[in-house]
């Protein structure tokens, strides 16, 4: 479904990713991991077209060539931000239409609302609320919410556990779980080697911008080094 081929990076001089190459297959859930500054989230900045970069990413046979955010989405892709980035001064509501702002059909963008509110009635209560007023734990779960209500063929997730109490992580991995489980096909960087390696179907992991280990979920849980260096030995 994914493919990047040879992706560098540059922010001015620095060049922090380095050829990196990975694909994502239809209806996997694919994880990056890696050491603060691998580069995992300029990788997902990168195919979703919110960096420039040399190399090629093509989305179900369709080469993106730099072609920018919008046209990324447009093609199906949705990106969930670290740090949840909910509009702090807009409504839980209104920060779900902002996720559809591509979509035409009111009618659907009204149900998929509604089924979020069903699904979490926490913010079904809150609907009218600034989102900036939320626990940590509530906006994750509307930045979430937010980034599906472009109904994506594929979701980016970057940290999405990060500064959550472990019971809201395991909220956040079981909605991820959900997501992945309904058909959406799943991209995502996360600093928990281990529970990344858990919930995935196969990993990369990063360093220094370029994949030092590949392979699936059970081999990367079994390999050495990354028990040693990732996983606490
Ligand atoms: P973390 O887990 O800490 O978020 P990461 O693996 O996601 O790290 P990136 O955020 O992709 O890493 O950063 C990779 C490198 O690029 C780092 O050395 C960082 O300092 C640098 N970098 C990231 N964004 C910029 C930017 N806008 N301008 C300059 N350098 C940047």
């Amino acid at each position: 479904m994914l493919r990047v081929e040879a992706l560098s990076v540059r922010y001015g001089p620095v060049h922090v990713i380095h050829g990196v190459s990975l694909s994502v297959e239809e209806g996997e859930l694919v994880t990056l991991i890696g050491a603060n500054g691998a580069g995992k989230s300029t990788m997902l900045k990168a195919i979703s077209g919110l960096v420039k970069y040399e190399g090629k990413i093509t989305f179900n046979g369709e080469a993106f060539d730099n072609c920018g955010p919008r046209n990324v989405l447009a093609a199906g892709i949705s990106h969930c931000p670290e740090g949840r980035r909910v509009f702090p001064h807009l409504t839980v509501t209104e920060n779900l239409i902002m996720g559809a702002y591509l979509r035409k059909d009111r009618d659907e963008v009204a149900r998929d609302i509604n089924g979020f509110f069903d699904r979490f009635p926490r913010l079904g209560e809150r609907r009218s609320q600034a989102a900036g007023t939320l626990s940590g734990g509530e906006q994750q779960m509307l930045a979430i919410a937010r980034t599906m209500m472009s109904r994506p063929k594929l979701v980016l997730f970057d940290e999405p556990s990060l500064g959550l109490a472990p019971n809201l992580v395991e909220q956040t991995f079981r909605f991820i779980l959900d997501i992945r489980a309904k058909g959406t096909t799943v991209l995502m960087v996360e600093q928990n080697a281990l529970a990344a390696l858990q919930l995935c179907d196969r990993s990369y992991l990063l360093s220094s911008g370029k994949v030092v280990q590949k392979g699936t979920s059970v081999e990367m849980l079994a390999n050495p080094h990354i028990r040693q260096a990732y996983l606490g030995g």
